[in-house]
């Protein structure tokens, strides 16, 4: 019997366990659908790298990869009927629009008697499955983590033996990906080489290193991870192949997917906390409100563009831009300057990181924001305020990852670079000054939160 195979966060041959199982059963239509619920009407980075992504999984089935432009609601229906299919094949889509999505399909396809087959999840473990004792899901990542590899993964699915792909069907144009910004890994063999040369290479170093930006010491594999190029499985089980599990740069790793898999737990089990606060501690909150207050907007717009005449957080903001990606060190001081010195509500900021990152992915960014921002699971506390200045002298010690993407500052040697403000000829490139002062906004900052947690009614004395 005939089965579709609808590829979507898993855009790979290898370690594939519903192409696999679709693989089992007899010939194969392998589909990606253009969902515009998914891809923006602006051409966007993530868009540009998932299009890329599609093209060389194309390449991949020898051209024979089904892409269809529409409501996946109406779109796989009629590929089924057009196909004759028993039943579709998918990975389980656990965010919170992929899994509406996938039972108002699913119950569509009851209807018409086709099977819905979901195997394997874009995680190791799939986000639900891993519970404390008592059967509740974990609202802390140590244990969680813990927890999460007692569980353990299961080995990589093979590529199948036989993939019976049927051919000739009729193609909507796949669009030109547009230019994808910086070198991160994208499709799977770029994403295989560069797993192949971290492994080889920068994982000795990681657990020293992957805080420095200047460095680049990290695997850069977020961006695949998210499009599933490649599986955290097959990272995982060539770690213990190799006999890195135990390593200081293993165990890191480790544990930064398993970041990764928490914040999808997180979801899962809280879909609204993909745009509002996961706890309510700081409902009352005072904000700054971009979008109706001139001064708020003006600053917002400096943090975008990556001029607020705070060296680290410009850089940062400016990668973005480049790239398409920013260093985790600076996604966090980047994403506290809003918060903590500009004083606007998470949301904003990671709109806008998710509109510009390849990897923007909705599990890590708004669980990775409300960490910062002290709304969130887990969350760093919110009088811990991010001094951007000490983060940039700490982290880019030589200032030479502020030069890589602030020009203006590139005549400052060594970490003079940070402070332009303290040299004479500071600002001679033409860098803006700070849009704020950070003692002053810290001070703020420390307010808005005191007043936030006062018990309703009662003033400060
Ligand atoms: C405000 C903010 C927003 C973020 N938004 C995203 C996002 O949209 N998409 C995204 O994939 N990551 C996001 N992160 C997490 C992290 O910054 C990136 O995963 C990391 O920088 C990717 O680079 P890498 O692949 O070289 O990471 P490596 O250091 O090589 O880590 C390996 C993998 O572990 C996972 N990982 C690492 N750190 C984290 C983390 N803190 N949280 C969750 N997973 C992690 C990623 O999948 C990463 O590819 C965000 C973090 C913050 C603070």
């Amino acid at each position: 019997m005939t089965a579709v195979m609808w590829f979507r966060r898993d855009l790979r041959i290898e370690d594939n366990p519903a192409l696999l199982t679709a693989s089992q059963t007899g010939p194969v239509v392998p589909l990606v659908i253009l969902d515009p619920g998914l891809l923006g009407a602006r051409a966007r980075p993530r868009d540009a790298a998932f299009l890329t992504a599609v093209a060389a999984l194309d390449a991949a089935l020898g051209g024979r990869l089904v892409v269809r432009s529409g409501d996946p609601a109406v779109v796989v229906p009629e590929i089924c009927a057009e196909v004759r299919a028993a039943a579709v094949h998918v990975s389980v889509e656990t965010t919170p629009y992929g899994a509406r999505r996938d039972r108002r399909v699913a119950s569509l396809l009851s209807d018409r008697g086709i099977a819905w087959r979901a195997t394997g999840s874009p995680y190791a473990v799939g986000p639900g499955l891993v519970r404390t004792r008592g059967g509740t899901p974990f609202a802390v990542f140590t244990p969680f983590a813990r927890a999460w590899r007692e569980h353990g993964a299961p080995g990589p699915a093979p590529a199948p033996a036989r993939l019976d792909v049927v051919d000739g069907l009729g193609n909507d144009p796949l669009p030109a990906p547009g230019p994808l910004p910086g070198s991160t890994p994208v499709t799977e063999d770029a994403a295989r080489q560069a797993w192949a040369h971290f492994l080889g290479d920068d994982l000795a170093s990681y657990a020293r290193l992957r805080d420095r930006p200047d460095q680049g010491g990290t695997s850069r594999l977020s961006t695949a991870l998210k499009l599933g190029t490649i599986h955290p499985r097959t990272l995982l089980h060539d770690l213990a192949e190799n006999g890195l599990t135990g390593s200081p740069g293993g165990e890191r790793f480790i544990t930064e997917l398993a970041w990764r898999e928490f914040y999808a737990d997180v979801l899962w089990h809280n879909p609204r906390s993909a745009w509002h606060d996961l706890r309510p501690a700081l409902a009352a909150m005072p904000y700054a409100d971009p979008t109706n207050d001139s001064l708020a907007a003006e600053r917002f717009s400096a943090w975008q563009q990556g001029r607020t005449g705070f060296p680290f957080v410009d850089a940062g903001m400016r990668q973005l831009l480049t790239e398409g990606w920013m260093h985790n060190r600076v996604r966090m001081v980047a994403a506290s300057f809003l918060v903590k010195d500009l004083h606007i509500w998470w949301p904003h900021g990671a709109r806008h990181f998710l509109d510009h990152l390849t990897d923007g992915d909705v599990a890590s960014n708004s669980h990775g924001w409300q960490w910062v921002a002290g709304t969130g699971t887990d969350a760093a506390p919110y009088f811990r305020i991010f001094n951007p200045v000490a983060q940039g002298l700490k982290f880019d010690p030589e200032g030479a990852y502020v030069r890589r993407y602030v020009p203006e500052l590139a005549h400052l040697p060594g970490a003079s670079a940070h402070e332009p403000g303290t040299a004479a000829n500071g600002y001679a490139g033409g860098y803006p000054p700070p849009i704020v002062d950070h003692a002053a906004e810290r001070a703020d900052a420390l307010a808005r939160y005191a007043a936030a947690r006062r018990p309703a009614g009662e003033t400060a004395s």
